[in-house]
């Protein structure tokens, strides 16, 4: 991190949505970020004597998109999964090479695919990191982390070779307490640790419930793979479950057991053009926002799907609003009808789902996630259409029409990331070498 702290930045004149209930929508808007923080939203804003100032006039501004659920060692293996059929598929030729990566390739992985990421408008990410092979796994994809400016959840993965998984336990959890230990945490610290709990599938309860009991005593936050229905229930019959807790996934998932997660206000991490590729039901979402779990979006599987919450919003409205429609069809009522209720899902809610929920799903719901007074300055500024902007809702031109080619200036802790379309403190050359690095190691 070489870039300079940005106290006195003045965001003049865009169109703020800050996703802030209170606040609502600001046209032609500024924002005051001072330390890192935002300290005023507001129209007319004074600039003071000293003060950087970018115009916005004509952009979007709005949170930085977060995005809950991504493995970000397959980020240069781009391609390799775009022909799978299934899950059997990924195992195979996907997971089956967590073997043969070394402690530098998490490194390279790391660092390229936070610094597309970011380039790409996602300024946080929960990295379920389910390759710690050795524990310099873990420390070098720490280290390329740190060089991103990315916000990072790093989510420390329990889930290893499936031979030794009991005897590797011991290192794994001891790795995490040292790193507990000598890691700065809390909001302002760009890189925070977490834990990707193993998979109750093949950890079973008690290595499963050491893992929780670990993180609850370092107040580490936790997620997990929820790939087989009941799992919800076992936990909770089990006395472990929690808002502390994020689920993966979940398309199995009783109906009882999303009416728990919405007991303890929990949400569920959504990754849409995953599950489609896996074959999964896609109806979780519309059935856990219904129930009131607080859905967020991840893109999961970067070996197959591209590092863009763009398109993950837009895929995911599409996707519910087809479901919605397909029920009123067969509840006979066609040509579609609008009645109270019906749609229920609108575009707002998607960037809802990347920014206040995501915020909420990773503990950081009253830090992140929003454009307002006391939140952290992670802000992302957008144009408006090459053409023209959407005539109503802006949040649905950035749901429906906007795009990575959109995404003007990025802003992390009130530092620049991006500005006017160029990365400012990380070469793009830099990811692109690093990606190259890993590919001729692991293929050559
Ligand atoms: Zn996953």
């Amino acid at each position: 991190m070489t870039s300079k702290s940005t106290s006195g930045l003045m965001i003049r004149g865009g169109t703020v949505l800050t996703m802030d209930p209170a606040l609502g929508d600001v046209p032609q808007g500024d924002v005051r970020i001072e330390s890192g923080r935002i300290v005023a939203v507001g129209p007319g804003l004074p600039v003071q004597a000293g003060d950087e100032v970018i115009d916005a006039k004509g952009m979007l501004v709005l949170p930085g998109l977060i995005d809950t659920h991504t493995h970000m060692w397959q980020g240069p293996l781009k391609g390799l999964g775009a022909a799978m059929w299934g899950m059997a598929d990924y195992h195979q030729h996907i997971f089956a090479l967590r073997e043969k990566l070394s402690a530098e390739d998490m490194h390279d992985a790391a660092f390229a695919t936070g610094v597309e990421m970011l380039d790409n408008g996602i300024t946080t990410v929960l990295d379920f990191c389910h390759n710690v092979m050795t524990p310099a796994h873990a420390q070098r994809s720490l280290d390329g982390h740190h060089k991103t400016g990315q916000r990072v959840l790093f989510c420390y993965g329990m889930l290893g070779s499936f031979e030794t998984l009991a005897a590797d336990h011991v290192w794994r959890l001891a790795q995490v307490r040292a790193l507990a230990a000598e890691l700065p945490r809390g909001p302002d610290a760009r890189v925070n640790l977490g834990m990707a709990l193993g998979s109750l599938e093949y950890a079973g309860m008690s290595l499963f419930e050491s893992e929780v009991a670990c993180s609850r005593e370092l107040g580490l936050p936790m997620s997990f793979h929820q790939n087989v229905a009941g799992q919800i229930h076992e936990i909770e019959r089990a006395g472990l479950w929690g808002a502390d807790m994020l689920p993966v996934h979940c398309n199995p998932a009783l109906e009882s057991e999303l009416e728990v997660l919405a007991g303890h206000g929990c949400g569920i991490s959504f990754t849409p053009e995953s599950e489609v590729g896996d074959g999964r039901s896609t109806r979780v979402i519309a059935r856990s926002h219904r129930l009131g779990v607080t859905p967020s979006l991840g893109i999961d599987v970067p070996s197959r799907v591209a590092l863009d919450l763009f398109s993950q919003m837009r895929i995911t409205f599409w996707l519910m609003r087809n479901e919605e429609a397909e029920a009123e069809r067969n509840a006979g009522r066609w040509p579609l009808t609008r009645y109270p209720g019906v749609p229920f899902i609108q575009p707002r809610h998607l960037l809802e789902y990347v920014t206040v929920n995501a915020a909420r799903a990773i503990g950081c719901g009253d830090q992140l996630g929003r454009v307002a007074p006391g939140c952290i300055a992670d802000v992302l500024m957008l144009r408006a259409g090459a053409y023209s902007p959407s005539l109503g809702d802006p949040a649905a031109h950035v749901v429906l029409q906007a795009s990575i080619a959109d995404v003007d200036t990025v802003i992390v802790g009130g530092e620049i990331s991006k500005r006017a379309g160029r990365l400012t403190h990380v070469d793009r050359a830099d990811a692109i070498t690093a990606s190259k690095r890993m590919r001729e190691r692991l293929f050559s």
